[in-house]
């Protein structure tokens, strides 16, 4: 059987999946596994398809101190032990920059040109390179693809992708790019099965997880989204502040002392959820503490979601559906039902028990907006795209297999 690796790499973890390739190019998840902990408390964790655990394994730190050797473990472990040979490997790449609009297959020269986008998401750009690099040093005949987070939203109109600043910053990359593109173009894609109608106008899409973003979509395609040049900007997430006046940065350096790598950390790692609660950066832990700070981060999350679907539904001039999506759109029915509250003025109206059941359709029968809730799956929007561009080759032989 013939399958495709996808490959999630970040600073101390590397997520993996295999999809196999069933008739008709259907894909199937066959395995769900992450290397957590790399260069500290190394752990290859992964399941099967139905949920069941296929290893739970430590390692010592020396042993997985890099990604690219923690792929390598990785992949070793899928060769001996389920003899999965992948026939490509599609990875997650969060910038593609202003040229990629797609997805592409890797050779040196593509390495290269993103390579000159780490500067745009140092926090994220390097781990995603790092195991491109090793797979390609270690079997350069396996095709690899690179789907980019910010892909999606280069169908952006002009005004949506600038800032006021002067335009050599602009040639120079400083741009409104957008990101959580995968998790966008899924449920584009989702939402022309489950309402074809739909799927044709005005959407926001809510993305709420650790990060998160919303996008407007019109006819499938995003014409807005709130995070801008990094993934910093827009809602308030997990440790991520959202939106904030960039006076609050000269603050921090000219009253505060903080240098360019504590301002980075600072908002990266320590703002959001967790600032604002002092306590976790948790949805399910605020919404079980009685702490007043907890209220407050999770009031403030709420607001800024209201906020924020009023601008896109204005970058939409009206609004015909509203999806929630991630981990706390699909799961935390509290969140959902006070953010479809503060959409009461753009016309949408809760089902209290389809919200609580988790059901797909959580609108009730009569609200001029229905509202959605549509798992997301980007693994599977990248094996997709892998599938694709493997078939596309020039030298495409669906025979060909390498070790
Ligand atoms: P993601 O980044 O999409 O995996 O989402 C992760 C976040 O989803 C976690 O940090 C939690 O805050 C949140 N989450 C997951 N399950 C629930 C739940 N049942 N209720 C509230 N929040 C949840």
């Amino acid at each position: 059987m013939e399958n495709i690796l996808v490959v999630n790499a970040g600073s101390s973890s590397v997520k993996f999946q295999v999809f196999s390739i069933e008739a008709g190019g259907r894909l199937r998840r066959r395995i769900k596994g992450q290397i957590d902990g790399i260069g500290s408390r190394p752990r290859l964790k992964a399941n099967g398809a139905a949920g069941e655990s296929l290893i739970d394994r430590a390692y010592a730190a020396e042993t997985i101190s890099t990604v690219p050797a923690a792929m390598a473990v990785a992949g070793e472990w899928l060769r001996s032990e389920h003899q999965i040979h992948p026939v490509a490997v599609g990875h997650r790449v969060v910038h593609g920059g202003p040229d990629y609009d797609k997805p592409v297959l890797i050779d040196h020269r593509i390495i290269a040109n993103l390579e000159r986008y780490v500067g745009l998401a140092p926090l994220h750009q390097p781990h995603n390179l790092a195991p491109i690099r090793s797979i390609l040093a270690g079997f350069p005949a396996l095709p690899q693809v690179a789907c980019f987070d910010t892909a999606f939203h280069r169908t952006h109109g002009a005004l949506a992708d600038h800032y006021a600043i002067p335009h050599e910053l602009y040639t120079e990359g400083v741009r409104r790019y957008g990101f959580h593109g995968l998790s966008y173009e899924y449920i584009a894609s989702a939402l022309e099965q489950i309402a074809p109608d739909i799927a044709k106008g005005r959407v926001i899409v809510a993305h709420l997880g650790s990060g998160a973003s919303m996008c407007a979509l019109h006819r499938g395609q995003s014409v807005e989204s709130t995070m801008g040049f990094t993934a910093l900007d827009g809602l308030p997430m997990g440790t991520r502040p959202g939106q904030l006046d960039p006076g609050v940065v000269l603050f921090l350096i000219s009253e505060k002392g903080m240098s360019a790598s504590n301002v980075q950390n600072f908002l990266y790692r320590e703002c959001g959820l967790k600032g604002l609660s002092g306590l976790s950066n948790d949805m399910r832990e605020l919404e079980a503490s009685a702490d007043p700070k907890a209220k407050l981060a999770i009031d403030y999350f709420v607001y800024r979601i209201g906020l924020n679907a009023g601008m896109l539904a204005a970058a939409l001039q009206g609004l015909d559906a509203f999806v929630f999506t991630a981990g706390i759109g699909e799961n935390s029915a509290t969140i959902r039902a006070r953010v479809v509250d503060q959409l009461g003025w753009l016309g949408a109206s809760l089902d209290p028990v389809e919200n609580g059941r988790h059901a797909r359709l959580i609108s009730r029968t009569g609200s001029r907006i229905p509202v959605y809730v549509v798992p997301t799956d980007e693994e599977l929007m990248i094996a997709q795209h892998t599938l694709s561009l493997l078939r596309k080759r020039p030298s495409a032989n669906p025979k060909e297999k390498v070790a």
